[in-house]
């Protein structure tokens, strides 16, 4: 686009949570990612604003009460007005919102309409910590420019293409459809990327290749994704299920919670934040940071050792799992800041699954870069990748897609 071109073409994208909002703004002409920034401890007095200008100038931080969300998108456009790009600008072409939960009715980006605000709340009661900010994050910027369309970009919508078999848990069905308990997914937007770079630097399209994508960050999840879609994943109703994360357990015996209630005598909410915050690696080791497992594990710390080792035998089963589920697999894909950054999780998690097709080169593995690249080598007949996940850039593309397609509000999701 020139500067004489009239369309708009900046998507500002939003991911609210209940006391913070993290924000990019993209030029989707290039794309060009203009400024980042995030508002944290809303509410509180304590509130700071971090603000990054990307295209030239320093980063810039202010402290002191941000009362609301509301308050907080205010002083996020008057930060971006200072590089020269506020909100009130004819050039912001849409909002995009991360909206943690979109149950089955989204399975597409979907511009916001009351209709689809009402299915937003109706899925509180499956994301109680998430949808109410998602909701608040979007209220506030319909606020800020009722003139724009908002998009909402569902984290659940990659894997609604998830088959019956693999998407519901066997339990009475008829109770299971009361309450809409099944598997939903999370992270779909990561992993929905990661799969898409995974075939482009594999130099094919989407549709020839089998991906299993591990998105280790603090919450982790694996998904196997067939020729471009979705097959099975690893988080469920809510994201506890899966892989061992950095406060929550993965996988147990759902009997463990029955245990907790009837002989330990916790209750519901105790056992809610045992499993979700007090658990995985920060459960095992009392760290959740990577870095400081392997430091620790280097001092010779052996409640570190078994974190690692429990969390590597997880991701193990999941990879051999879904091994299983593609029958054949072009690539395994890292990805987030674990699986972006520690080459020693990537090394053990495929050590020993030279059969399959799978090994890591050393040296390509201990390379640090922000470029997709393989770590295998030549000769493994699947390819092992890291590719940095990119879900602002995700959201800002399905939503600038979604308004430039002038695919309105009974867009395909609904
Ligand atoms: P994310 O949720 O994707 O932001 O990932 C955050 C997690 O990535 C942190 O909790 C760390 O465990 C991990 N991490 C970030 N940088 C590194 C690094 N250089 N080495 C190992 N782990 C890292």
């Amino acid at each position: 686009m020139t500067s004489t071109d009239p369309t708009p073409s900046r998507v500002l994208v939003l991911n609210s949570g209940s006391s913070s909002v993290k924000y990019q703004l993209l030029d989707m002409a290039g794309p060009t990612r203009l400024a980042a920034g995030l508002v944290e401890r809303i509410g509180e007095e304590t509130s700071r604003l971090v603000h990054t200008p990307l295209t030239g100038g320093d980063k810039r931080e202010t402290h002191g009460p941000i009362a609301d969300h509301g308050a907080a998108l205010k002083a996020v456009s008057e930060e971006l007005a200072k590089d020269g790009l506020g909100l009130d600008s004819p050039e912001l072409a849409a909002i995009g919102h991360r909206v943690v939960h979109g149950g089955l009715k989204f399975s597409a980006p979907t511009v916001i309409t009351e209709e689809v605000m009402a299915e937003i709340e109706r899925l509180v009661p499956v994301a109680p910590l998430h949808n109410p900010a998602n909701i608040t994050g979007i209220r506030t910027a319909q606020a800020l420019r009722p003139d724009l369309p908002q998009v909402a970009v569902f984290d659940t919508a990659f894997h609604t293409t998830m088959p019956e078999h693999a998407a519901r848990y066997a339990i009475d069905v008829e109770t299971a459809d009361a309450h809409r308990i099944r598997r939903y997914g999370f992270h779909g937007t990561s992993h929905a990327y990661v799969s898409r770079e995974t075939a482009r630097l594999l130099g094919k399209d989407p549709s020839e290749v089998n991906v299993i994508v591990l998105h280790l960050g603090n919450g982790a999840s694996a998904s196997a994704v067939r020729g471009g879609v979705c097959v099975d994943t690893s988080m469920g109703l809510t994201p506890l299920e899966g892989l061992v994360m950095g406060t929550r357990s993965g996988d147990i015996d759902p009997a463990v919670t029955f245990h907790l209630e009837r002989v330990a005598g916790m209750s519901t909410d105790e056992i809610d934040v045992l499993l979700n915050k007090k658990s995985g690696l920060v459960g095992l080791c009392g760290d959740n940071d990577m870095r400081e497992i392997r430091r620790r594990m280097e001092a010779g710390d052996q409640r570190a050792v078994l974190a690692f080792d429990i969390y590597i035998h997880r991701l193990k089963k999941y990879i051999g799992a879904y091994y299983a589920v593609l029958g054949k697999v072009d690539a395994v894909a890292f990805t987030a800041g674990v699986g972006e950054n520690a080459a020693p999780v990537r090394e053990a998690a495929v050590l020993g699954l030279e059969e399959l097709g799978l090994a890591v080169d050393g040296e390509l593995n201990a390379v640090r870069s922000d470029a997709p690249r393989l770590i295998s080598p030549e000769y493994a007949r699947v390819a092992v990748a890291v590719v940095p996940t990119d879900e602002e850039l995700e959201i800002a593309t399905q939503t600038y897609a979604l308004v430039r397609s002038g695919d309105g509000a009974e867009g395909r999701g609904v």
